[in-house]
């Protein structure tokens, strides 16, 4: 067993993005030998964690050499030097983008995802693309053609999903940053089970160009960050209006870090509290009801809110992402990307596009394209998928008349404490009712934040959720740092690694 904070004192590999880009810009580090240190720790624990799909060593120490020979330009990089991992259904020029499917195995995009462009140009440095479940559709990691990912907490248990490997990656040092992708809490829940920190923001504040598409009208890019203030950093590079989004939006985008004033006096929070009546872990409830406590010891207002229709959001959740995802994923057929099953001499084109489906697919991404087109087939359209539309309308109303009178709302991410890996493999519909917390507010659009709020006796994480209005990303992220301030969690280390 190794500690990750060794005999010789706090590490670089332990420090914040935000430092780290400070040593590098002020000269006392080189974006190089950050770039090293980060590559060494990951060749000496990813082994263990299957965080990664790709370490791109030398396309990142290329990139860092870049920086450090353009020391001049670095006063403008808010991330000079910082290395970032990057969820494997994000496309990155010239690096391997399979989504963790066996269908896209060999793809290289010719281009990078807005997000990607974005990080590079403030100076970010790509060191690799982390595991997920396949096409981000899963909880647990474990639907990955790679190999599940472990929690660095509990080497035998999942780390949360889909943005698993981004979770466990941040949590066990082995980047300061990493992006995630949401359509139902990918990135809150991974962060919520691996102790960090993980935002959702407003649908359209961050363009999606360049993600590979599950649920269109619910996918948004996300940070996974130790601390609340590098989450802040991150939004403030990634948001804003993309012309190869047109669904991004034009909201200016304001100062996020300059919000974390520290000071939530006034603060109006809302609690769902007969949604967290029955079937939540009371060690994750206690967790949460003492950050409330904390909240409101610190001058915020505490109330209890009605949300009528969250009882509706896991089915209409798997109405909606499944429907969006059979049309997406309509487009993996042999022919234009990644992987083609071989085929025999009598084969024609249909058996092509079906064997290369059948067998470039894992059995949950086909369960979602059967479910998908089976409520989008006539005859049943109306009965499901518009029946979904239209209590996903008044899901979003809830939040609407809730927030008409309250600047946040705080409960659990994760009705669970990180399972074992293999529990839940064979019941798929116990896997859905652990999005119970997270799919509403990607059904309604609005930001949320998960930030560590303490352990369960059996040292696993636990994850308070702060959900906000649509484009007050900053309110969020002011009451995460607030309570992250008030209380220390984001110290906290897994205590233990096998080397
Ligand atoms: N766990 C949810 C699902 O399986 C959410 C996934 C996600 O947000 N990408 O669909």
């Amino acid at each position: 067993m190794t500690e990750v904070n060794g005999q010789d004192g706090p590490r670089l590999t332990s420090q914040t993005a935000q430092d780290i880009c400070g040593a590098v810009t002020r000269g006392e580090e080189s974006a190089t030998s950050v770039c090293q240190a980060f590559l060494e720790r990951i060749a000496k624990v990813n082994p263990t964690l299957n965080a990664f799909t790709t370490v791109a060593a030398d396309a990142a120490l290329e990139q860092a050499a870049a920086i450090d020979r353009n020391r001049s330009a670095l006063a403008d990089l808010p991330l000079a030097g910082v290395p970032i991992a990057i969820k494997d259904n994000l496309c990155t020029r010239g690096l391997p983008t399979t989504a963790s499917s066996r269908i896209l195995a060999g793809f290289v995009p010719p281009y990078d995802a807005t997000v990607v462009a974005r990080l590079r140009a403030a100076g970010a440095v790509i060191i690799g693309k982390t595991n997920c479940d396949e096409f981000a559709m899963g909880s647990s990691t474990e639907n990955s053609a790679l190999g599940p990912t472990r929690n660095p907490w509990a080497l035998d248990r999942i780390p949360g999903g889909s943005s698993g490997g981004s979770a466990a990656a941040v949590a066990a040092r082995l980047v300061p940053l990493a992006l995630g992708s949401e359509t139902g809490g990918s990135v809150r829940q991974p962060a919520a089970l691996c102790g960090i920190v993980g935002l959702k923001p407003t649908y359209g504040r961050v363009s999606r160009y360049g993600l590979l598409a599950f649920g269109s009208s619910l996918d948004q890019v996300g940070p996974l960050t130790r601390v609340v203030r590098d989450a802040a950093l991150l939004m403030r590079i990634l948001s804003g209006s993309d012309p190869m989004d047109a669904t991004s939006a034009t909201e200016p985008v304001p100062d996020y870090v300059a919000a974390l004033t520290g000071d939530v006096r006034g603060v109006r929070i809302g609690v769902p509290r007969r949604l967290l009546d029955a079937g939540v872990d009371p060690e994750v409830l206690a967790r949460v009801d003492e950050a409330i406590a904390a909240l409101r010891d610190r001058g915020a207002s505490v109330t209890d809110v009605e949300l009528p229709h969250a009882r509706y959001a896991i089915p209409v959740y798997y109405l909606v992402a499944t429907a969006e995802a059979s049309s997406n994923l309509a487009r993996y057929d042999g022919v234009r990307y990644g992987y083609r099953a071989p085929l025999d001499e009598h084969a024609d084109l249909a058996a092509m596009y079906d064997r290369t489906r059948d067998t470039g697919f894992g059995a949950e991404v086909k369960r979602r394209i059967m479910l998908g087109t089976y409520v989008l087939s006539a005859g049943y359209y109306e009965a499901y998928y518009l029946k979904a539309q239209q209590v996903r309308t008044l899901i979003r109303r809830d939040y609407e008349r809730a927030f008409a009178h309250l600047d946040v709302m705080l409960l659990p991410t994760s009705p669970t404490r990180p399972f074992r890996l293999g529990e839940r493999v064979n019941d798929p519909l116990q896997m859905y009712l652990a999005d119970v917390f997270t799919v509403s507010a990607n059904l309604a659009g609005i930001p949320g934040v998960s930030v560590p709020c303490g352990f369960t006796r059996d040292r696993l994480p636990v994850g308070l959720q702060i959900l906000g209005r649509p484009f007050d990303e900053a309110t969020v992220l002011r009451v995460g740092d607030a309570y992250e301030r008030a209380t220390g969690w984001a110290q906290e280390v897994p205590p233990a690694l096998v080397s």
